[in-house]
């Protein structure tokens, strides 16, 4: 490609509401334009990096037997009625009717067309196992799209949905799957991290999610570098500690805490380390059946972070509860409640509350809090005692050996065990060998290509601009010519260098714009070409030419004849 027939447009500064790294350089690099929240334009620049993503996790998916198909962006209400996903998506899920009043979704996912697809087309266990995939738009109406193209409305996914006649099999292509994404992961040059996963809104048991490691990422990820164990911190259990609770030894007495309504305040104040105290978060119940609208407190001792994946699954569905509804429920305000002389309120204590003794709380009382408090003397045993923290780094390894470690990531691909959770709903049969019908066995499988390209980029990047890995830079080599206009010599062996390295399938990008070097210099840094040649009349005079590598502190100059061949041997070593 020649810049003069490509179409570049970056920016000095990056817009001010961009607040990732990541998105200001793809809005600087020219990539992207944003045309409504969450919903963006690939120019041709960022169009190329897509592309290059798009190519590898197609290639491993078709190595790894799965068959492309495509199905359609708009289906119809229908289909979700009968998974019963109509009701359960909520405001994630567009909706939208037609011109006969008929309801329509924009897919956020496919599992309901796949699985029509699939129960129409299969009738004998002799045509599965089947493994479809595409590589197609979503649409989620994300209540918080930001970071540009990460977390989007609108965005591209490889969606595969993989239908067997036997657990086991299912657990065989899961197993084929969790290595073509280590695969693609590692092709695209990536330092990514595996780890098991909450299977969310989508059911089913088996579940990975491969992270994009960053700083900047959404999730934080547990592992423990002695045992290999990894899993989302959401999952990540935090064991009972294994130590007795120890005696009671002080008195239980009120101090005046005026103003302090935060654990670590109180301890500051009282001279106590926050593992001594205990915080009371108040909630109230809304699953639909049972105790709807009841208030309940959630202890935690004071330097944990309370995980509402866990605590969901013990207490059930739950909101925060409201200021005035502390007041009515405690006679208090927020920052100073806690779990003495609350009468039959239910109690959740996590595991590590539950071995607490001489511990500090709210004393339900605005500007006072307990000291010296202890379980079964001064306030009942916890009645439910259960794992509702997120781990902290130094916690022991769920799998018994080692510490955690904790790092952020950013999830790029997801593979899910859905089992016959769709299969059952949409009635996907099959006959048996004996001649029985039976239900299909479902994974489905995700991959981000969109957000992978800002994951990349998120994990680099200089203060020069982008630093893609070669595999999917927009172009692998630029050449740079000093004076492409002016001097014969230089043009020649510039056209020269770009016929041979395109003519050996290299992706070459020629600045035939007479822009100034510098100019051009930034612009190739900035939008993350791994290799630059400068072509200049004083190192033709001595037959030689000016390679950098985007990362080199310093260029080095090659004999002309040898620049496509070190090129090549550069791009193979990756
Ligand atoms: P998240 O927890 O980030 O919302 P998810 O669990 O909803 O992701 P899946 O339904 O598993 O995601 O989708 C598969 C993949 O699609 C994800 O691993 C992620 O890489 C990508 N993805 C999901 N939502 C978005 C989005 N809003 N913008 C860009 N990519 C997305
Ligand atoms: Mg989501």
């Amino acid at each position: 490609m020649r810049t003069s027939r490509f179409f570049l447009s970056t920016l000095k500064e990056a817009p001010s509401d961009a607040e990732i790294i990541s998105h200001q350089l793809m809005l600087r690099a020219g990539m992207i334009k944003r045309l409504a929240g969450g919903i963006y334009t690939w120019m041709p620049i960022g169009l190329r990096v897509m592309r290059k993503v798009e190519k590898i996790v197609r290639e491993e998916m078709d190595r790894s037997g799965a068959i492309e198909l495509s199905m359609p962006a708009v289906q119809p209400a229908e289909l979700w009625q009968e998974s019963g996903r109509w009701d359960k998506y909520g405001p994630e899920l567009l909706r939208c009717k037609d011109r006969h009043q008929r309801d329509f979704v924009i897919g956020p996912t496919h599992e309901e067309v796949i699985t029509d697809v699939v129960r129409k087309e299969v009738k004998s266990y002799r045509q599965l196992p089947l493994h479809f995939y595409q590589v197609q738009v979503k649409f989620r109406d994300e209540i918080r799209p930001r970071f540009g193209i990460m977390r989007g409305r609108e965005f591209l996914m490889k969606d595969g949905y993989s239908f067997h006649s036997s657990f086991a099999d299912l657990q065989r292509e899961y197993r084929n799957m969790f290595d073509t994404y280590t695969r693609i992961f590692t092709r695209l040059g990536l330092k990514f991290r595996a780890v098991a996963a909450d299977t969310g809104s989508i059911g089913g048991t088996g579940s990975h999610e491969f992270h994009v490691l960053a700083e900047s990422g959404e999730d934080a990820l547990a592992y423990c570098p002695d045992s290999g164990f990894a899993a989302n911190v959401e999952l990540a259990e935090a064991l009972a500690p294994s130590e007795p609770r120890a005696a009671a030894s002080a008195a239980l007495e009120r101090v005046a805490t005026p103003g302090r309504t935060r654990c670590e305040d109180v301890a500051a104040l009282l001279a106590l380390p926050l593992t001594r105290t205990v915080k009371a978060i108040a909630i109230v119940l809304t699953s639909a059946t049972g105790a709807s609208g009841q208030f309940a407190l959630i202890l935690l001792r004071g330097d944990h972070n309370l995980n509402e994946i866990k605590a969901q699954k013990t207490v059930g569905d739950f909101r925060f509860a409201r200021d005035d509804e502390i007041q009515t429920a405690l006679g208090c305000q927020p920052g100073y409640i806690g779990p003495l002389g609350v009468g039959a309120l239910p109690v959740f204590a996590d595991r590590s509350v539950a071995v607490m003794s001489d511990f500090v709380c709210g004393a339900n009382e605005a500007g006072f809090h307990l000291v010296g408090v202890n379980f079964g003397r001064d306030l009942a045993e916890p009645a439910i005692i259960a794992d509702l923290r997120n781990v902290i780094a130094g916690d022991p390894s769920p799998d018994g050996e080692g510490r955690l470690e904790l790092c952020r990531g950013i999830e790029v691909g997801h593979i899910f065990q859905l089992r016959t959770k769709y299969a059952e709903a949409l009635k996907c049969s099959f006959l048996d060998e004996g001649g029985h019908s039976r239900i299909m066995e479902m994974g489905c499988y995700g991959i981000g290509v969109t957000r992978i390209v800002g994951a990349a980029i998120e994990q680099g990047h200089d203060e020069r601009g982008i630093v893609f890995p070669a595999a999917i830079a927009p172009f692998e080599v630029c050449i740079v010519p000093m004076g492409y206009a002016k001097s014969d010599a230089v043009k020649a062996a510039a056209d020269a260098l770009y016929a041979e390295l395109t003519g050996a399938g290299i992706d070459v990008l020629l600045d035939d714009r007479n822009e100034r070097p510098g100019v051009m210099f930034a612009e190739m840094e900035l939008i993350g070409v791994p290799h630059r040649v400068v072509v200049g009349d004083r190192g033709l005079a001595q037959g030689k030419l000016e390679y950098k590598g985007r990362l080199d502190a310093e260029s080095q100059m090659l004999p002309v004849a040898e620049v496509g061949q070190f090129l090549k041997g550069r791009l193979c070593a990756g």
